[in-house]
């Protein structure tokens, strides 16, 4: 029996006892078996989320398997990579795009600013 079927057993077998509702005891049981449904619902997440994570993984052809689960597409104009201090989304922008001295970031619409001054001495 899978986990999700024996916390929904254990949930018919509690109802069915019709314990007394007004005892600390029954008040304690009924509290374990939600939680028991609420952690096995939450198992069950993470595992279909799981899954669908190492499908993207076995199936990825890219050196870089967090550009693909990121569903970042990488232009080949661009330059530079800029991590949103925000939301921490990675974007790749070119130099014109530098040059303009900002961006809203793709994901949260935070606005990063660039100062090209520190640009200069380093990479270009
Ligand atoms: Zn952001």
């Amino acid at each position: 029996m899978t986990l999700a079927r024996r916390a929904a057993h254990l949930q018919g077998l509690f109802d069915g006892m019709q314990l007394d509702e007004t005892k600390k005891e029954t008040k304690i049981i009924s509290e374990i078996v939600d939680i028991l449904a609420e952690v096995t619902e939450e198992l069950q997440r993470l595992s279909d989320e799981n899954a669908t994570l190492k499908h993207i993984i076995s199936h990825s052809e890219h050196d870089n398997v967090l550009d693909e689960l990121e569903d970042v597409d990488i232009d080949d104009g661009a330059d530079y990579q800029v991590i949103c201090p925000t939301c921490g989304e990675i974007m790749y922008i070119d130099y014109a795009t530098i040059e303009l001295g900002s961006v809203n970031c793709k994901n949260c619409g935070e606005l990063l600013e660039f100062d090209l001054s520190d640009l200069e001495e380093e990479d270009i």
